[in-house]
């Protein structure tokens, strides 16, 4: 970290910040339109229903069974069509020096994440051709309301069963910092549960922080990489700024808006089947599970209208969360030193195109958080110099 850098509002971002912004975000869209190249193939070709064929004999005409079998042979088609995808992202990070992953560690983190994604979705897809079958007119609000409870279960288990099958975690030892985070919490007049060491550095370069988890599991995690290049002022701004979302209950408001959204996306796919049954004629009944690549068509295309609106959102609730950083602690330097060392670490844009930062970003623009703690200590700098 060059000292210009710190010492000077923004720094320009490099060409190689730029390069790997720009390749990355073409590979998420890549990646975003071969699954719904996928989807749509399955549909139009009517490989859904050979499919759904298969699965049904494979699984002696048992419904249950059957229903796991698609949703298993869908997954395995979509993560083979998307494999060269993800080792190019491997290959991406490796390239700009994010990662010294190796390949093997990195296949066998492919492999669990397949696993975990077929028992969450095919738990879900279970649960929902359950209710479909019990009860065709109001299937959909039925199911909106198990959604939104398992929803609710998974972010509360989130961080003792789901994060540390990808990472370790371990309570922070560093008696200063907890100190510190004591103190901000009882500025804040509340208290967290628990601050936890993320064992980042195994799979990448790359630093981060994030408040995790719902009611007693709630705590926030630092990972060892911003631990261990960071000074104890920069990470008690990175605290704080977690602490912000803590004390706005980030995490309960997603939830709400969340809902909100499911709710609607779960009446739209309820509307689309009808659709699909009654004038498209490509299915007969509602509980054919051949129509499971039009639903997850539906919330994907719900998804991405809906994208730039949840990241404004999002943006939103960070600069609240940087607000109450600033407000918490004695001096916004460290916090604008840290967001300098986190874009040159993690390769970040600073200053993005509008549109880059209006469509793709949950976070703002490094430059305009860094503009905020300036402008945020401005008038308390001139108020001090006239006391
Ligand atoms: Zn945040």
């Amino acid at each position: 970290m060059k000292l210009a850098e710190e010492n000077s509002t923004v720094a320009a971002d490099t060409p190689e910040a730029r390069r790997y912004n720009r390749i990355h975000r073409w590979l998420e869209i890549s990646d975003f339109v071969l699954g719904l190249a996928f989807l749509l193939a399955l549909l139009l070709t009517g490989w859904n229903t050979v499919l759904r064929d298969w699965a049904y004999r494979s699984a002696f005409q048992n419904y249950t069974l059957s229903v796991f079998f698609y949703v298993f042979m869908l997954m395995f088609g979509g993560k083979v069509l998307g494999l060269g995808l993800d080792y190019y992202g491997l290959r991406l990070e490796r390239r700009f020096q994010l990662t010294t992953q190796k390949t093997r560690l990195w296949l066998w983190d492919e492999v669990k994440g397949f696993l975990v994604a077929l028992v969450l979705a095919s738990f879900t897809a279970e649960l929902l051709y359950f209710t479909i079958r019990q009860s065709p007119q109001h299937w959909w609000l039925i199911a909106w309301a198990m959604f939104m409870v398992l929803f609710i279960v998974l972010a509360q288990v989130a961080p003792l069963i789901l994060f540390p099958i990808f990472y370790k975690f371990e309570p922070l030892e560093n008696e200063d910092l907890k100190q510190r985070l004591v103190r901000l919490s009882e500025r804040a007049g509340t208290r967290i549960r628990g601050i936890y060491k993320w064992n980042l550095s195994e799979k990448s370069k790359k630093a981060n922080a994030a408040l995790t988890g719902l009611g007693a599991t709630r705590r926030i995690i630092l990972a060892d990489t911003l631990l261990d290049h960071y000074s104890a002022e920069e990470i008690e701004a990175v605290l704080a700024h977690e602490l912000g979302h803590h004390v706005h209950k980030h995490i309960l408001k997603s939830i709400f808006v969340q809902a909100g959204i499911t709710l609607f996306g779960f009446w739209a796919a309820n509307y689309v089947l009808h659709l699909s049954i009654e004038q498209w004629g490509m299915f007969d009944t509602l509980s054919d599970f051949s129509n499971l690549p039009l639903l997850v068509l539906v919330s994907t295309m719900l998804s991405l209208l809906l994208m730039p609106a949840m990241n404004a959102y999002s943006r939103f609730n960070e600069r609240q969360a940087d607000r109450y950083a600033f407000e918490s602690i004695r001096s916004v330097q460290p916090f604008i030193s840290s967001m300098n060392k986190l874009a040159a670490q993690n390769l970040a844009e600073r200053t993005p195109s509008r549109w880059v930062e209006w469509l793709f970003h949950s976070h703002p623009a490094i430059s305009r958080r860094v503009a905020a703690a300036e402008a945020w200590q401005r008038p308390t700098l001139a108020a001090s110099s006239r006391s």
